[in-house]
């Protein structure tokens, strides 16, 4: 019914779209958040739905994704791309080069007090050390407030933008983890995640960051709606390194995080 009910409004929307087929069903996964996304990590486990699931590093276990990693009780859900070499290492979203951009974002981003002190004494102190214990201090810290996860839980070879067969397959994952956690804001990196949630062919972040969407994503009974908010990924501010500019992408992008600590705020105060 459920699945019926999104297709229609799918439909009612006209366009034909990358992910225009709702997925089979909702997991009937059962119990706790932490349950539940246990089980539906279970089955996708081993997963063999695309190609990307012949690129699996062998040195690893073959059979493991990078399914995701954070709080089930996390308000923020935080969507990239795909992972790279150190994610498909570790297992956990957002642990490379632009993993460590990201944890910088998301500390200038904070109203929590003990980050933003550890962000300020790591701005004093330079060295390979301090950076490892930011680092580290960031991965424990976002794993308590935020659930990260990606477009895709299996590295595309090369680091290439995931195709649409491989977006369309593991749509499910990202779909029934939504479900799961139940966020109040969706944090769309880059313009795959941004595609992908918002069901177009094409995303253009630069005109889309730091405006929120509302998506439409399908539930037990009736399609739910999630606030999006479309930032830009955190390679693509590698790249660009216009950290020094004044009104540059890294601005924004500071600006954006802070916006999405500030939106958070209001969603809960308004009970949303
Ligand atoms: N690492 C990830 O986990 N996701 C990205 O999008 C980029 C790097």
């Amino acid at each position: 019914m459920a699945a019926k009910l999104g297709n229609a409004l799918l439909k009612k929307r006209g366009k034909a779209n990358l992910l225009n087929v709702i997925p089979e069903e909702l997991d009937n996964t059962q119990g706790t958040k932490e349950e539940r996304l246990h089980q539906l990590w279970d089955k996708w486990y081993g997963c063999t739905r695309c190609h990307l699931s012949t690129t699996r590093d062998p040195g690893n276990d073959p059979n493991d994704i990078v399914f995701g990693e954070g709080s089930c009780e996390a308000k923020i859900l935080v969507v990239g791309e795909g992972p790279g070499e150190e994610e498909e290492d570790g297992g956990v979203p957002f642990l490379g080069d632009s993993g460590r951009l990201l944890n910088n974002l998301m500390a200038q981003g904070t109203d929590d007090p003990e980050t933003k002190q550890v962000l300020a004494d790591y701005h004093k102190v330079t060295g390979m050390q301090a950076d490892r214990k930011f680092h580290e201090y960031m991965i424990e810290w976002r794993k308590r407030d935020f659930f990260l996860i990606n477009t895709v839980a299996c590295r595309p070879p090369e680091n290439r933008v995931p195709n649409a067969t491989e977006l369309k397959e593991c749509w499910n994952r990202v779909w029934n983890v939504i479900n799961i956690l139940d966020p109040l804001l969706i944090v769309a990196c880059g313009n795959t995640a941004l595609a992908v949630l918002t069901k177009k062919n094409t995303a253009h972040i630069t005109k889309q960051r730091g405006n929120i969407h509302d998506i439409e994503i399908p539930g037990r009974v009736a399609p739910i709606i999630y606030p999006v908010f479309p930032v830009f990924h955190p390679a693509y501010l590698l790249r660009k390194a216009d950290f020094k500019i004044k009104g540059g992408d890294w601005e924004k992008s500071v600006e954006d995080w802070k916006n999405i600590t500030k939106t958070v705020r209001f969603l809960e105060k308004h009970g949303v």
